[in-house]
């Protein structure tokens, strides 16, 4: 596929994933007669679309399993493409005859802050599996778009075990006008508690808070854009960073993110850099001190393409569910 289609189809697909988001009940994973579309090589773009008799369109990044319904028909018109790329596999097979865990994945919806201005969704996604609870967070900040459009596909993710809590629009007013936060509101990233005895400020903050709490949450990714490449040492921007809060094997799993990521990076200017210490009053920070999750921020660089950085924030997060054994 030429690189130039490729990067595309990425915009389509993230583009296209949230209006396929509303109509996600046509595509019942329960469906006996579905067809299921596998595809495989985890960290790579392949985009998998169809193209169905209502001209609905299902797309999906990297490796998985998609569920469509039988009256599809995978499309290669109009520019889209069912085929992977050089290397990799795509098979079709009945419903009956797949072998996907991860279809047994239970999806509800929760609203946080709800009856408020603040009130924005939790989507759960439940493994019958046990294993690790991992909340995955976007639009904290709502001018760092990246972060919640990666997090608005995750939200449709299947899991193998354990709990997926995504949380894609934290501070949704500040992300429906494109802005850091409500002016008047403060920074949402430094209402967390700064010390064992804080409490967080305000009803949105505490809403966040307390669903952490609620869930018992283990691993927490947070996403975040910076303006600048952090080795941009003439600004004080952490584009292109990991920054996690010590504990546990926090560090383990935000190195092998990073060095997974930095294989495909040709350029060192523009390499993710692993940091300490996320900045007080974050979620990150204090959901890591002092609720003693596995927390961490993660910065992809403004001054890059949009699917770029939708790409790398979905990378990261595959690379920590890989290695948490749930994807
Ligand atoms: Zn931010």
């Amino acid at each position: 596929m030429k690189k130039v289609n490729k990067k595309l189809f990425r915009v389509f697909a993230a583009i296209f994933s949230l209006v396929f988001s509303l109509s996600a009940a046509f595509f019942n994973p329960q469906e006996a007669s579905a067809l299921t579309i596998t595809y495989s090589k985890p960290a790579s773009s392949i985009v998998l679309s169809a193209l169905d008799s209502n001209s609905s369109y299902y797309s999906s990044y990297y490796t998985g399993t998609a569920v469509v319904s039988p009256a599809v028909k995978i499309s290669a018109s109009s520019g889209w493409s069912a085929k992977p790329l050089a290397g990799e596999t795509l098979s079709t097979a009945p419903l009956s005859t797949a072998s996907s865990s991860a279809q047994s994945s239970k999806v509800q919806k929760e609203t946080i802050a709800s009856g408020t201005k603040y009130a924005t969704d939790l989507y759960i996604i439940k493994s019958d599996e046990p294993g690790p609870v991992v909340m995955i967070v976007g639009g904290v900040h709502g001018n760092e778009v990246a972060g919640y459009k990666a997090a608005s596909i995750i939200k449709d993710y299947s899991i193998k075990k354990g709990t997926l809590l995504v949380l894609p629009e934290a501070n949704k007013r500040a992300v429906e006008i494109g802005r850091r936060y409500v002016t008047g509101e403060g920074d949402l990233n430094r209402d967390f508690p700064q010390t064992s005895s804080d409490s967080p400020d305000g009803t949105l903050a505490k809403a966040i808070y307390n669903t952490v709490k609620k869930y018992d949450v283990d691993w927490l990714m947070d996403m975040h854009e910076g303006y600048d490449f952090y080795k941009n040492k003439s600004t004080d921007s952490v584009g292109q960073t990991l920054i996690y809060y010590p504990r546990g094997s926090t560090k383990e799993v935000a190195s092998r993110i990073i060095s997974e990521l930095n294989k495909g990076i040709s350029s060192s200017y523009k390499e993710f850099t692993l940091l300490r210490y996320p900045v007080k009053g974050s979620l990150a920070r204090s959901t890591g001190q002092f609720l003693g999750v596995n927390s961490f921020i993660f910065e992809t660089c403004s001054k890059q393409t949009l699917s770029t950085r939708i790409d790398y924030q979905l990378q990261a997060a595959d690379i920590m569910l890989k290695e948490l054994g749930m994807k």
